[in-house]
């Protein structure tokens, strides 16, 4: 199983990190080591000094495909859920300043939090998902995936033109502006519309 992410996918929170509009999605992955998920507590790692949470809309992949057409993309998505693409933003920006590689800031264990998956079919739409966060009781994000710079069968085509997709991976579709930091003791909890669907403390 592989986590693809979309970087920039929304132009309230690329600017938030005055970063500019992409052509193309930018994407990273993260490995399969990174899932946190069933509420497990997420332990702030050693070598951190500003980890930031960005609350994104998680699609899981139903069926192998490889030159998906976009018109055929809703088809491979076989389960939805609001998840946590954790990101170390010191050490994020100390690699984008050298021009190296995100992974270390953004794939390391427990970067990639999920919530519980709902059926497409639970959803008015797969292309306008409401959702949002809360930072203990503060709502610190909430969007609509209608906003993405590249809506999901766009990012699903264009990814497979280059890696194979297959069965149980997962995107992680880009989080919109209000990203911030946690700390230990922090709660969070996410919500696809008003269903709760996952809450977890940071140790
Ligand atoms: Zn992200």
């Amino acid at each position: 199983m592989k986590i693809i992410c979309i970087a920039r996918n929304y132009a309230a929170h690329a600017k938030e990190l005055n970063n500019d509009i992409p052509e193309n999605p930018v994407i990273f992955l993260k490995p399969d080591t990174a899932v946190i998920k069933d509420n497990k507590p997420f332990f702030l790692p050693e070598w951190s000094t500003k980890m930031d949470y960005e609350t994104e809309i998680v699609y899981k992949i139903g069926k192998p495909g490889k030159y998906i057409d976009e018109k055929y993309a809703a088809e491979y998505i076989s389960e939805i859920t609001v998840g946590i693409d954790f990101t170390e933003r010191a050490l994020q920006g100390e690699l984008k300043s050298k021009g190296l590689p995100w992974e270390l800031s953004k794939s390391f264990d427990g970067s990639a939090v999920l919530g519980s998956f709902l059926k497409p079919s639970a959803l008015k739409s797969y292309e306008n998902i409401e959702f949002s966060m809360k930072k203990n009781d503060e709502e610190v994000q909430h969007a609509h995936s209608s906003e993405m710079i590249f809506p999901i069968s766009h990012i699903i085509s264009f990814v497979s033109q280059y890696f194979t997709l297959r069965t149980g991976d997962l995107i992680f579709s880009g989080t919109p502006q209000g990203v911030g930091t946690v700390s230990i003791g922090d709660q969070l909890t996410g919500y696809i519309e008003d269903k709760e669907l996952f809450s977890f403390k940071i140790k």
